[in-house]
């Protein structure tokens, strides 16, 4: 499991949005639409699921150390 992010389009930062996904069913799932409030414009943006991606803490993790 991981946070599913999602990049805000004003800053081009990523926002996490709260929601959990593993990466496989992640990658998957059919076509959704949500909304997130951004924390560096205070509004909420609206997203696709084809704009989000999951981010698994393990991986990076695993990189840093090798
Ligand atoms: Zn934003």
């Amino acid at each position: 499991m991981g946070s599913v992010m999602i990049r805000c389009p004003e800053t081009g930062a990523p926002i996490a949005t709260g929601l959990q996904a593993d990466p496989s069913t992640f990658a998957r799932t059919p076509v959704f639409f949500s909304r997130t409030l951004c924390p560096y414009c205070r509004i909420l943006h609206e997203w696709f699921a084809k704009d989000a991606w999951v981010e698994e803490p393990h991986a990076k993790l695993t990189c840093e150390a090798a």
